[in-house]
């Protein structure tokens, strides 16, 4: 059952008004395999009207709007998430499938996201720069004007957070196509958006079909700027899309993120960190650590203490709070039951038992001694599936850390200082840690891949800059 709410699920949001669509979709409930309740499904019609509403808005008050009143709202719209956290963390539970309380720090994030960025807004500089005699020259960071975000349904409160939040701080005007199975929390997001005063056409949200409202949002002649997140191939389909107008577009892909774990390592500080972030959110993350790369002087321990973690976590319906809940979808079960199959005639170091339910759980699963050529270590799975690769020396560590087209997180495990500074230079990676793994989300830290985790940096500074684009002014005074 969902919680009572402000909106009709069902409807759209543009132009500050809350409407019906021409046809809708069912939404479900992973944990059940029910539908929970019926979503619109926004058409190409939808997609224009949310465009002009936007142009509309930047032609209007919040276009005039200085970068202080932008930051306030921003700070009171951090304030209503912290304030309704409870409805958020169920409405992604519900909705995603996520474990209530990795829901509940999804809900914290979007709160942090809106406070960082309310705090910036009125911090970013132009600079002046000094050029011929009798010129003045500065810049001036400018909003691009209509930005377009795609979001996934893995953490769309967390991925809405960064990406419209920092371009609502920046000035420009949003239209937010979520995905068509989680979209509950972005509705309630522009609710308590404008109850925190954005002005009307700020931010219009269109739930809809990847093929049909997403298509139309990335192919749209009106956009300045598109933000995705989410599979390879749809990235590459929705840059080329925008391509055909000139649309800048920022890719956030995913990846095959390693952690390498020496013999010197301290083991007790790392154990937790490899376990938990490869299951987190059942492995349905962009970042998920999916390569183990252990020493081979500690893998069995490794191997004896990540098969116990694992035997110990339970599995259930999301708002049962369990440690692993279910897949999205039975599309995207069926995918990772596939991969499973692919490793049959590898090493099961643990596999966790799946409850007797019609939702959509599949067992967490970790593999040994997997080939880094094998398809398991190559490839995206996004489910609670982890791989362990051993090796023997630096150099062959970084040559199976660096060996997959992706490049999103990696992290070292080392108390050699040298070591450290080395690998962090030299492995492929948008980020990477050192003696943690994700440092909590990072708010602060920009983040993106490399090779095919995608390009273009969201969170901190980097993704308002990203949701800028900068002029400069050349004077002649005399
Ligand atoms: P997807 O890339 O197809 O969907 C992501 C978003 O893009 C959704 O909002 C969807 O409606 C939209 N979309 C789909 N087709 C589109 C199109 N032609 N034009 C414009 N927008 C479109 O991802 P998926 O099918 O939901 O998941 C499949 C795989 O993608 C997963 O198994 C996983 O490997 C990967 N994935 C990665 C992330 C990530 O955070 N990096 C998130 C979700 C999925």
């Amino acid at each position: 059952m969902l919680p009572d709410l402000p909106f009709d699920p069902a409807h759209i949001l543009i132009g500050g008004a809350w409407r019906a669509t021409a046809d809708t979709l069912p939404l479900g409930n992973p944990s059940t395999g029910e539908t929970l309740t019926r979503i619109a499904r926004g058409t190409a019609a939808d997609i224009d009207a949310g465009i002009q509403a936007a142009h509309k808005a930047l032609n209007g008050d919040w276009g005039r709007m200085t970068a202080v009143e932008r930051g306030r709202i921003l700070s009171r719209l951090s304030t209503l998430v912290l304030q309704h956290v409870d409805t958020l963390s169920t409405l992604e539970a519900l909705d995603v499938g996520k474990p209530l309380s990795q829901a509940r720090a999804d809900a914290v994030a979007l709160a942090r996201y809106c406070e960082f960025y309310g705090g910036a807004a009125d911090k970013i500089h132009g600079e002046t720069i000094p050029y011929l005699d009798g010129y003045t020259v500065y810049t001036l960071r400018e909003a691009h004007g209509v930005t377009g975000h795609i979001v996934p349904w893995n953490y769309p409160m967390q991925i809405i957070g960064r990406s419209v939040g920092a371009a609502l701080t920046m000035g420009n005007a949003c239209v937010l196509k979520p995905a068509e199975e989680a979209c509950l929390t972005a509705l309630y997001f522009a609710h308590l958006a404008q109850e925190a005063g954005l002005p009307d056409g700020a931010l219009n949200v269109i739930p809809g079909l990847g093929a049909e409202a997403g298509a139309a949002l990335s192919g749209h002649p009106g956009l300045q700027h598109l933000s995705f997140t989410g599979s390879v191939a749809t990235g590459a389909a929705v840059q080329i899309a925008a391509g055909a107008n000139v649309v800048p577009v920022t890719l956030e892909l995913g990846g095959k993120s390693p952690q390498l774990v020496f013999d010197d390592a301290d083991l007790d500080a790392a154990l937790p960190f490899l376990v938990n972030a490869g299951l987190q959110n059942a492995g349905q993350t962009c970042s998920a650590s999916s390569r183990i790369l252990v020493q081979r002087g500690v893998y069995d321990e490794v191997a004896r203490r990540m098969g116990a973690a694992y035997r110990a976590k339970r599995m259930g319906a999301a708002l049962g709070d369990p440690d692993i809940g279910p897949l999205i979808s039975a599309t995207q079960k069926a995918r990772v039951v596939d991969f499973l199959n692919q490793g049959k005639d590898l090493e099961i170091i643990a596999q966790t038992d799946t409850p007797q339910s019609p939702g959509h759980f599949v067992p967490a699963t970790l593999f040994g001694n997997v080939p880094p050529d094998h398809p398991l270590a190559q490839q995206e799975i996004f489910g609670p599936v982890q791989c362990l690769i051993p090796f023997d020396t630096e150099d062959e560590a970084l040559q199976i850390a660096n060996g997959t087209e992706y490049g999103l997180v990696a992290s070292v495990w080392t108390r050699d200082g040298a070591r450290q500074m080395r690998l962090a230079r030299k492995l492929r990676s948008g980020q990477v840690f050192v003696n943690n793994y994700g440092a909590g989300g990072g708010v602060e830290l920009p983040f993106g891949g490399t090779g095919k985790s995608g390009h273009g940096r969201e969170k901190g500074f980097e993704a308002l800059y990203g949701f800028s684009t900068l002029k400069t002014v050349a004077a002649y005074h005399g």
